[in-house]
């Protein structure tokens, strides 16, 4: 099944096209350039001109790319990951600010009108804590469906002065799903129709039994608005972060989740990543998603230039091939070759289901009008 041009193998091998037309002759194989020929023919041809053959399977990519168990001395804590959940208008958006607001200080570069999609606090105990930016409850579920998993902590949204609404019930059960742990913040405790009891019972019947209840999952009254409860809520996500020991190595080559993505017209393709295990460093080479590329430079929460970024911190990477997608999973590798025959690999398998769709469609309308 698998295929090349002479084309593209002779600007693979970085020889001319004429020459591999001339070795495929030599061979018995016509072809002219823009035809393609076999993996087998391709690989005679390849060690004819004395290269060597790599050839991309899943496996190779997986061996690639997984590297050893990390050993549990390597292991250092890190910061949770934590995504802000809850119903439209509940206030998720004022939150995500407020806590920026309150914790990234004024005059730093970039102060407050930094967008990366993630940023990152340190609470009055010392304890630093990862928010991403996207509270949309689609985004979580895209990117767990391409193999992200990039939330430790969810931080349920429940306005006070309503109920348990819908896209709560929503967020309820992709954090269980998930399998991560909730705390529950009952927003615009400021508003005097305020009723937070109500919220408390309301969850009840949706088996989340917050600790004013006497259950696990701790609950705190805050206001967006007032700034009333933040610190609290902050060390909560804290505590909760401890009880799970999360823990990543970060000695060992980089390990990350696309955020956000976009073609800068000046820069660019750039992508916020969030380094999950290992330290990504400037000059890394990596495959993300079906994409390569090599760190050209790196930007924090803070729009500062930085050399490298270890686990649970959030990145703005420059110096891509191509825009990948929110939840394509970034793994460093050794050389651009591998980065690159992953990518294309990738992007062939990509284009081959894309194919194998297209045709199905196609088979289907012709049965529907038959
Ligand atoms: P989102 O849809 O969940 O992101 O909600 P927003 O953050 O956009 O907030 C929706 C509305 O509620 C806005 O008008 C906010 O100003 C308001 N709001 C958010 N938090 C609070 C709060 O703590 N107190 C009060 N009084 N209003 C709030
Ligand atoms: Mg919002």
């Amino acid at each position: 099944p698998e295929a090349i041009t002479v084309a593209e193998l002779a600007n693979r091998m970085a020889e001319r096209v004429g020459d591999v037309i001339k070795a495929l002759m030599q061979n018995g194989v016509m072809a002219t350039q823009n035809q393609s020929i076999d993996a087998d023919t391709a690989e005679l041809i390849i060690e004819e001109f004395g290269h060597n053959v790599t050839r991309v399977s899943d496996a190779d990519v997986e061996q690639v790319i997984h590297t050893v168990e990390d050993k549990p001395e390597d292991l250092q804590s890190r910061a949770p990951i934590v995504t802000i959940m809850g119903h439209v208008d509940h206030g998720k958006t004022s939150l995500l600010d407020a806590i920026r607001k309150t914790k990234v200080v004024a005059g730093e570069a970039g102060g407050i009108t930094q967008h990366i999609g993630a940023y990152q606090v340190t609470t009055e105990s010392g304890s630093t804590l990862t928010f991403l930016d996207t509270p949309g409850h689609a985004a979580f579920t895209s990117m767990r469906s391409r193999g992200a998993q990039v939330t430790d902590i969810v931080v349920l949204v429940v306005a006070a002065d309503d109920a348990v609404m819908p896209q709560t019930v929503e967020a309820i059960n992709h954090a269980k799903a998930a399998g991560v742990p909730m705390i529950v913040a009952i927003n615009k405790i400021d508003k005097p129709s305020a009723n937070p009891t109500k919220v408390r019972t309301d969850l009840l019947q949706h088996e989340v039994v917050v600790e004013q209840m006497s259950g696990e999952v701790q609950d705190v009254e805050v206001s967006a608005i007032s700034g009333q409860g933040l610190d609290e809520l902050l060390e909560a996500i804290a505590l909760q972060a401890e009880i799970l020991e999360l823990k990543a190595n970060p000695g060992r080559s980089a390990q990350g989740a696309v955020i956000e993505a976009q073609l800068d017209v000046g820069r660019g393709p750039v992508a916020t990543v969030l380094v999950q295990n290992g330290t990504l460093r400037q000059g890394d080479i990596f495959v993300v998603g079906e994409q390569w590329g090599k760190v050209r430079a790196m930007e924090n929460d803070q729009g500062q230039r930085v050399k490298e970024a270890g686990p649970s911190v959030p990145v703005e990477v420059l110096g891509l091939n191509g825009t990948p997608e929110a939840g394509d999973v970034l793994n460093v590798v050794e050389t651009e070759a591998q980065a690159r025959e992953i990518a294309e690999y990738r992007q062939q398998v990509a284009k081959d289901k894309r194919a194998a769709a297209g045709a199905a469609t196609t088979l289907e309308a012709l049965m529907q009008k038959a």
